[in-house]
């Protein structure tokens, strides 16, 4: 008879309990959830450390517990169970996060871990959505992907071997995404990860912080911008401790919560630097891991500039999500997206940001239009932004990193508090000693594959930004669930109609499909149809009227091939587009149907009365 206790649960104490899932006399398997807590920032379940019968339940629900607290009486159970449920021992597996990059390489990559995490064995949100047992396994996914239709004839495509041992290299959202997915379909699946919090560059040091940070920047921003209605505040007293444990408290949910998820798919995974040894072996630390089907997610690496002194005052995006302190005056290299957002936050947390990009508009590759209004907003803010200007030299001085520039307009030469290079990125195959296997690795790093994400070596796929661009999270684990699936035999393949990129910045900047500058390049036939946001009740209101919703049309068939938007919330609004694009819609389609108003989401409505000429809501020229 044992007592199953409440396990450290962070920095929470007295929270309530929510729901109990157990009764006396029930059989209960290990990780079964017992009770569910809720604290102000998430529930989390109490799992089973074992298997066993209850034998009494010791908490109602709305009782208050902490760590420590007895919840159930468990018979069958080990003696031991002070220590409270595997989930705490779990994460104190987890606690580490030194993110010790065995490769020894560049210090300042983009995919090193973490330091110094206050870690949380708190399952997180997400997890506690997803607690209920795994779905069972779903073999019938032809209706959701899209069946493959591609042409597979290519000699190098063998029929997939036997096997259910799928290896997965990399726990990053394509890694963890294909891991568990595979699981589900029935698959042996071990998910390798070099560095002790598993999630990868998005979890740990890209997606989620960066969004985190954003968002305390769009509070100082918003704060600023109410004084045109009449809303004036003092400056923002920056608590820097605070708001870096905030962000860490946010990752650490999130990661927490895979470790818990990947306990319950039974996905064994290895911490150690991996390396291929031959086309069904791996190493890692010494180990060797045979299996019958890989999947590579090994991610990829800050670009860095070449000469670059060797100075912590020089930052890629993973130093500058540290928030070390806030310099006074930051330079960032590179107009992109990663470092325009970046550069929103600390231009927010009181930093001169000055920008610099060798191309003649920021966020190259996006269509102009949309980039204005964002461009106009941070050169008010900002203490310059240079374009077609490259760096030239960077020395490290003692008052700062003395920066020279080239181009036809560029300025003279400047000193800086911090520099934070977003130069792009490099996918890591080059790093994975993978020629042991076969599989061909282009000279940018990236690993081919085919729309059914296989490489040249048929058991073997590559996922994620291992592959080349775009480098985003949602490609990666639409890709990672390609893979898995074709692994157990389902006939899919990634060929998805729209991949959104969104750039989380102020305004927002979001797109999908064709943009006009490719239509422009190919020669593509497109209509555009543009709604501004000035004749928007909602951005009105928000006092956000700079925005624009723009649909690229096929002027025959009337379906949309493209769109853009910019304005605060673009990144949400633009996932309709998507699906309309992945549903073969036409314009007609998004302008029938009925949006809530006042939303920013009527101006993609909008934009689609536009392409119809059946708006009312401004006045355009009649079609037809
Ligand atoms: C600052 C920043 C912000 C970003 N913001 C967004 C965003 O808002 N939205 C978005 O969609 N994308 C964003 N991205 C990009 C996004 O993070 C990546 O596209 C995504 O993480 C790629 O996922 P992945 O699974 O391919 O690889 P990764 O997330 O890079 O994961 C790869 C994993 O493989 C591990 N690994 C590599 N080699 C080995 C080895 N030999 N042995 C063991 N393990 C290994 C790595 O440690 C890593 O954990 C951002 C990136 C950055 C840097």
């Amino acid at each position: 008879m044992a007592e199953v206790k409440v396990p450290d649960i962070g920095d929470f104490d007295e929270v309530p309990v929510i729901e109990i899932h157990v009764s006396e006399g029930d059989e209960v398997e290990v990780e079964q959830p017992l009770v569910t807590l809720e604290s102000d920032k998430a529930t989390m379940d109490v799992p089973s450390p074992e298997a066993g019968t209850v034998k009494e339940v010791l908490v109602s629900v709305n009782d208050k517990v902490s760590e420590g607290t007895p919840i159930v009486v468990l018979e069958g159970g080990e003696e031991d169970s002070d220590e409270g449920s595997d989930a705490a021992e779990e994460d104190d597996e987890g606690s580490d996060g030194s993110g010790e990059d065995e490769e020894g390489s560049d210090a300042t990559e983009e995919d090193e871990a973490p330091r110094g995490e206050d870690e949380e064995p708190v399952p997180s949100g997400e997890d506690s959505a997803e607690d209920e047992e795994p779905d069972s396994p779903d073999t019938d996914t032809e209706s959701r992907d899209r069946p493959d239709t591609s042409d597979n004839s290519d000699a190098r495509r063998e029929e997939e071997p036997e096997g259910k041992r799928v290896v997965v290299l990399g726990s990053g959202p394509g890694g963890y995404t294909a891991a568990f997915r595979a699981a589900d379909l029935g698959l042996e699946v071990t998910l390798v990860e070099r560095h002790e919090r598993i999630g990868g560059v998005c979890l740990n040091v890209g997606c989620i912080p960066s969004k985190a940070l954003l968002h305390a920047a769009n509070v100082v921003a918003e704060a600023e911008d109410a004084a045109e209605f009449g809303l004036s505040f003092p400056d923002p007293e920056i608590d820097l401790d605070k708001l870096r444990s905030w962000k860490e408290d946010v990752v650490s949910k999130l990661t927490g919560g895979l470790d818990g998820l990947a306990k319950k798919r039974k996905v064994t995974i290895t911490r150690g630097e991996a390396k291929f040894t031959s086309e069904n072996e791996l190493e890692v630390d010494g180990e060797t891991i045979e299996f019958d089907h890989a999947i590579i997610a090994a991610g990829s690496r800050a670009a860095m500039l070449p000469d670059l002194p060797e100075d912590e005052r020089i930052v890629d995006s993973t130093g500058a999500l540290e928030l070390p302190d806030v310099p006074d005056s930051l330079l960032v290299v590179g107009g992109g997206i990663i470092g325009l957002e970046m550069a929103s936050v600390y231009e927010a947390l009181g930093s001169k940001v000055t920008v610099v990009e060798m191309t003649d508009q920021l966020i190259p590759g996006c269509d102009p239009d949309l980039v204005k209004p964002l461009a106009k907003r941070v050169a008010d803010r900002y203490e310059a932004i240079h374009l077609d200007t490259k760096v030239a030299s960077v020395e490290a001085g003692d008052d700062g990193i003395e920066v020279s520039f080239q181009g036809e307009d560029a300025p003279d030469p400047q000193t800086f508090d911090r520099i934070l290079v977003a130069v792009g990125r490099r996918a890591n195959g080059d790093l994975l000693e993978i020629e042991a296997a076969g599989v061909e690795v282009n000279e940018r790093g990236e690993i081919e594959v085919g729309p059914d994400r296989r490489t040249n070596v048929s058991h073997i796929y590559a996922i994620g930004d291992v592959t080349g661009a775009p480098m985003l999270a949602h490609k990666a684990t639409h890709e990672g669930k390609v893979a898995a699936e074709r692994i157990a035999g389902h006939d899919v393949v990634f060929e998805p109609r729209a991949i959104p990129s969104v750039a989380y910045t102020d305004p927002e900047v979001a797109w999908c499909g064709l943009t006009e500058t490719e239509a422009k390049e190919h020669g593509t036939e497109y209509e555009t149809a543009v709604f501004p946001w000035q004749a928007s009740g909602r951005a009105l209101s928000l006092g956000r009227p700079e925005g624009m919703t723009k649909l690229l049309v096929d002027p025959e068939s009337r379906q949309i091939i493209g769109a853009g938007i910019v304005g605060p919330n673009a990144g949400d609004l633009i996932a309709e587009v998507c699906l309309a694009m992945e549903m073969s819609a036409d314009a007609e389609d998004i302008g029938l149907t009925i949006h809530p108003h006042p939303t920013l989401s009527e101006t993609v409505a909008f934009a689609a009365e536009m392409a119809e000429g059946t708006i009312t809501d401004l006045y355009a020229p009649r079609k037809g």
